[in-house]
């Protein structure tokens, strides 16, 4: 055999065996169902699609445009909306489209700020920049770890901004967007919602209803809570239909060109599974998160938010600054098989040494773990950042733990026979 491509088989092998023994808490992951992780290695992904199905530009498409009309209904059933859009090929994409469709260079746009906790993508040296917009951040509620909604309505009466972005990558608590509904009419502004960690949460019934509360679009990954394929979505339910024609333009031609059909094919069973089985996951993994937090504090980590019960999301945001910092307790936590990511916090002003790190229970919960495992999680998070004992042995319990939870729940084939034949998990 070749010896790259041995090498990089060895590799990937070598990458299983440590995820199917660790802790995987980046709250921004999650697994694909097996059925769902078929369709990546599909023909659909050596072919070629532009455009909205009936209106393609290539031959070939048959069957394709079947599966993406079918995509596209379950979407809009899904979130309740007029308008689903599943060609994004990722977050940042359905991001950009938004900006392509919305906004022109030298509009203002207010967004929340990185270090309370947004995405790069709204940032001027990210997807923003790149549309030259001028970028206007909301003042923040650090005790609340959320936009502070009086300053926040002031902010858009006075600078009058052509879109209102929300939605962040530490995302606690749900945006206070009802409260600044007569702001919104007085800026006259559109009202884009990034829900991309937490699109699995809005379909499943919990955290916000972003469309029935102000958003007139909603852009999102589709692999952070919602557990699909790494893709990406856009939706509206505004009956505009100029509106709606200029946000389609905006992905395709705007920023897309083929739109990774396997992927697409992907979602669809992802969608058709969260309609199924959403509600249930998503309140798991909401209550995951509290009894995490709840026994991460009470084992002595600093877990913000606690006066208002951590968190309403998957998500955590732990200061660890007096443990060592971020960077070096995210990688002391690696060493024992739990794989975090560090985190800006509030108060940062570095984000290669922060002082937070970032934690998510949605992919544990699609593991099918519970409040009890939640109390070990956190136990072992200790020994590592509090008690330092040596990561290599806390690794060992690690592996222990993760041995009963090794398959995908919320889906309709949670066995192994898909994995085993994919060569994943063992
Ligand atoms: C993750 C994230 C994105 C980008 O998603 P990708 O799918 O990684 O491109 C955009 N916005 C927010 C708020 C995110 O957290």
């Amino acid at each position: 055999m070749n010896d790259d491509i041995a090498f990089i088989e060895e590799q990937v092998d070598r990458h299983h065996d440590w995820f199917s023994k660790s802790l995987p808490m980046i709250a921004s992951e999650n697994v694909i169902s097996p059925l769902a992780r078929e369709m990546l290695l599909s023909d659909f992904g050596d072919r070629y699609a532009e455009g909205l199905p009936g209106e393609r530009y290539y031959q070939g498409n048959v069957f394709v445009d079947e599966v993406e009309r079918r995509v596209v209904a379950l979407a809009e059933k899904l979130y309740r909306c007029r308008h689903a859009d599943v060609r994004p090929i990722s977050g940042t994409v359905a991001n950009l489209a938004v900006y392509y469709a919305l906004l022109e260079p030298g509009d203002i746009m207010t967004s929340v700020a990185l270090s309370h906790g947004a995405h790069i993508s709204s940032a001027k040296f990210g997807a923003a920049g790149m549309r030259a917009v001028n970028n206007v951040n909301y003042p923040f509620d650090i005790d609340r770890m959320n936009i502070d909604v009086d300053g926040t309505a002031k902010l858009l009466r006075d600078v009058r901004p052509k879109v209102a972005a929300f939605g962040q990558s530490v995302f606690l608590f749900p945006t206070p967007l009802k409260d600044l509904r007569d702001a919104f009419q007085e800026a006259g502004c559109s009202v884009w919602y990034d829900g991309a960690h937490v699109m699995g949460l809005i379909a499943g019934g919990q955290f916000q209803d972003p469309l029935r509360e102000g958003a007139d679009v909603i852009t999102g990954s589709t692999h952070k809570t919602l557990p699909g394929p790494q893709h990406g979505i856009l939706l509206s339910d505004s009956a505009d239909e100029k509106f709606v024609k200029r946000l389609q333009k905006g992905v395709f031609p705007g920023v897309v060109s083929n739109h990774h059909l396997h992927a697409m094919a992907a979602l669809g069973i992802t969608l058709a599974e969260h309609l199924e089985f959403g509600r249930d996951y998503a309140a798991q993994i909401v209550k995951n998160a509290k009894a995490l937090g709840g026994a991460l504090a009470s084992r002595g980590f600093t877990v913000l938010a606690e006066k208002h019960g951590f968190t309403e999301s998957h998500a955590l945001a732990v200061d660890v600054a007096s443990l060592g910092g971020g960077a070096a307790v995210s990688l002391a936590f690696e060493k024992a098989n739990i794989i975090t990511n560090k985190n800006l916090l509030p108060w940062d002003t570095s984000s290669v040494k922060p002082s937070g790190v970032r934690v998510g229970t949605q992919e544990l919960t699609r593991l099918g773990m519970r409040e009890v495992q939640m109390a070990e999680v956190a136990e072992l998070m200790a020994r590592v950042a509090i008690k330092k004992e040596a990561p290599e042995r806390v690794a060992a319990d690690v592996a222990e733990l993760r041995k009963d939870f090794s398959t995908v729940h919320f889906c309709f084939q949670s066995g192994v026979e898909a994995h085993k034949r994919l060569r994943l998990f063992g």
